[in-house]
């Protein structure tokens, strides 16, 4: 079936989507965002772990293989708003040194541009959606720039407990800047510190793409198409213009949207699967890649953890996801004797019981219970952002495997990460996961491999252990810590498993499961577990 043409169509309503459709519609182009999840509203978001699960990726399958797979799990969004529904929010941003790389340290590739010319629209998006930090604090490391339209966010014990720490390592912290009201902004209200932004902030306080850039699409008159999955690119007979795409609509009925002009934003991975797919006998190795490049050098940030339990209340449950300090004091790409790249620390992020659960997944029973009733009042985590270079082994490609007839094809992520190219935490010459330190009696431990990553995509682990200096940091605390045994550092033997996922790829079931799960236990008998379309695996 074909649709009136427009000027414009959007391959996903995510955060850069709803960035275009806004700019477009307001310069009176007529704008079609075609959305493979559904049109969330305000009133759907609610502060439940097990509902959030909801808004996290669906859509058509990845593969995962290679040395070091890349997970994937948490990392994109499903519906309108995309991942940045759901998203914690920190906006840091990259500074001069990241754009002449090969220069500096003659690796990769530097940037046709630079920081100065990337500078005003750190500014702008600041001032379109609203945030709050200290930019005057944040210039010891950057550039001068526009200050932020709101003061930092309040801070609490559980993030003010690392400061000290931190300034007797002589590292530097300072309020993160992060795109949450610290007081009413452009008439959304100012936050209520609950900390449940991770499944999507009801009160409209974080500013995700429904309240910010497509509210002002919609205003001007661009159209949102819910749960319509888009499967191809189509071209005119010649092969040198875009006509349009194929999406299957919410009945499974295949639809063509006619458009001068096709913009896809439907994350990396689904805008490389969606080009390779557009393959014709003009494009044989899909659009877009005459040099073969589409889907290679995929990047990624990692993410690495240092947990403690401190022995008073640090009221962790208070504040937001996002952190409350963050530096830049070891960012430089050679902070790291045997690492390269850059590191970005946080602090302060509000804990949930399922993160102090999951610091544990070795402990049963009382060990379990004492565990958790200690972490309740005294957990919290400092988190390192490490740095990723491009590797061409590290690469999407269309699969052979036919899932149904909604999605053409699934897409196969492959990455064997080098161990140079890395995030700067110290890891250990042979590139493999560091040998496990011996268990000291201390409250400070990493985090288990980190299998839910937050970016784009990223290793399915990283290499996490405590280092000398958040082994240091942990007991320079302003606080007294526990000694109590067993929680040092240990890599607790769990069946790694990945992908997880809880809802059925949205291909898989007739429409309103998609949004809804299962309704009764006959429709659950039906669905493919989620496994099986999503190349789940036990190792
Ligand atoms: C848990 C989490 C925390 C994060 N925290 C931060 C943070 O603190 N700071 C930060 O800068 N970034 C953060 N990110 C990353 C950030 O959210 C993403 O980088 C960003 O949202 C990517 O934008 P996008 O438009 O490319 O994709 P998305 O926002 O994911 O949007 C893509 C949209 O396209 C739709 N789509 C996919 N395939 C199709 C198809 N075939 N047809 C139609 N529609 C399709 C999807 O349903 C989705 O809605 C976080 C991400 C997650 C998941
Ligand atoms: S802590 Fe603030 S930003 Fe996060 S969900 Fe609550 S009100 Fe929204």
């Amino acid at each position: 079936m074909a649709n009136e043409k427009v000027d414009v169509v959007i391959v996903g309503a995510g955060a850069s989507g709803s960035v275009y459709a806004s700019v477009l519609a307001k310069a009176g182009k007529k704008v079609v965002l075609l959305e493979a999840g559904p049109d969330w509203q305000m009133s759907d978001l609610i502060s439940s772990e097990m509902w959030g699960r909801r808004i996290r990726p669906a859509g058509a399958p990845f593969l995962l293989e290679g040395k070091n797979p890349f997970g994937y799990a948490g990392q994109a969004g499903w519906g309108v708003g995309g991942a940045a529904l759901h998203y914690f929010a920190n906006h840091p941003r990259f500074l001069p040194n990241d754009y002449k790389i090969k220069s500096e340290h003659n690796r990769a590739l530097d940037w046709p541009i630079s920081y100065q010319d990337v500078a005003p629209f750190y500014d702008k998006v600041a001032h379109d959606i609203g945030m709050s930090g200290d930019a005057k604090a944040e210039e010891k490391w950057r550039p001068a720039g526009q200050s932020y339209p709101m003061p930092p966010m309040k801070t609490f014990r559980h993030g003010e407990i690392w400061v000290k720490g931190f300034e007797s390592l002589g590292i530097r912290m300072v309020p993160a800047p992060v795109a949450m009201n610290s007081t009413e902004f452009k008439g959304r209200p100012a936050c209520i510190y609950d900390g449940w932004c991770h499944v999507g902030c009801p009160t409209g306080a974080l500013a995700n793409p429904t309240v910010t850039y497509l509210s002002e699409a919609r205003k001007a008159k661009a159209e949102v198409r819910a749960l319509c999955s888009v499967t191809r690119v189509l071209t005119n007979a010649q092969g040198t213009k875009v006509a349009g795409v194929e999406y299957y609509d919410e009945k499974k009925v295949r639809q063509v949207q006619e458009a001068n002009v096709v913009v896809l934003a439907a994350w990396s991975g689904q805008n490389s699967r969606l080009l390779l797919n557009s393959a014709t006998d003009k494009h044989s190795k899909g659009l877009n890649n005459s040099n073969g490049l589409v889907g290679k050098y995929m990047m990624t940030h990692s993410i690495a953890g240092i947990n403690a339990i401190f022995d008073e209340d640090i009221q962790n449950h208070l504040g937001t996801i996002g952190a409350q300090y963050m530096s830049y004091d070891r960012y430089g790409k050679t902070s790291y004797k045997d690492a390269f790249g850059s590191t970005y620390i946080t602090c302060g992020a509000a804990q949930k019981t399922h993160d102090f659960a999951n610091t544990r997944p070795d402990l049963f029973g009382p060990d379990l219970h004492d565990y958790m009733k200690r972490a309740a009042r005294g957990f919290t985590r400092i988190s390192m952002f490490g740095e990723g270079l491009p590797n061409i082994e590290n690469r999407i490609e269309l699969a052979a495997t036919r899932t149904s007839s909604a999605c053409r094809s699934a897409a196969s992520v492959t990455a064997s990460t080098r161990t140079r190219s890395r995030c700067g935490m110290p890891t250990s010459k042979r590139g493999r996961r560091p040998p496990r330190p011996p268990a000291p009696r201390r409250s400070g431990w990493g985090a288990p491999p980190y299998r839910r990553p937050t970016c784009t995509v990223a290793p399915s682990w990283v290499p996490t252990r405590p280092t000398r200096w958040s082994i240091a940091l942990v007991s320079a605390t302003s606080c007294r810590t526990s000694t109590s045994r067993g929680l040092a550092y240990s890599r607790p033997k769990v069946p790694r498993i990945r992908p997880t996922r809880s809802l059925p790829c949205p291909c898989a079931g007739p429409s309103n499961w998609r949004r809804n799960g299962p309704q009764s236990r006959g429709e659950a008998k039906k669905m493919p577990s989620s496994g099986a379309l999503h190349g789940s695996r036990v190792s």
